[in-house]
């Protein structure tokens, strides 16, 4: 218990947003919207960084985004944890 903090202080979160693959169907924003938002038929994620036609955003919390990814039909939200992929 007494390394949990330094734990989550070291683990890094990270969205990567395939943005050209996107579809524009909404549901990642309607089940994560502290995270993502519509934009004509685009999602974003909310103060990424644009790298190349990538949206990237390091978190703090996971929050509902795991689930936000599995719903999306065309597979173009990817998470990593510590380097690994999560979905
Ligand atoms: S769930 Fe996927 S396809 Fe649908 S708006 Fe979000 S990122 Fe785009």
């Amino acid at each position: 218990m007494r390394f949990s903090g330094l734990w989550l202080f070291l683990m890094v979160l990270k969205i990567v947003h395939d943005e050209p693959a996107c579809i524009g169907c909404g549901s990642c924003a309607a089940i994560e919207p502290s995270h993502w938002f519509m934009d004509g038929d685009k999602a974003h994620v909310r103060d990424s960084k644009k790298i190349g036609e990538e949206e990237h955003k390091e978190l703090k919390q996971l929050g509902n985004n795991k689930e936000a990814a599995e719903s999306c039909p065309v597979n173009c939200i990817h998470l990593f944890e510590n380097g690994k992929k999560l979905v």
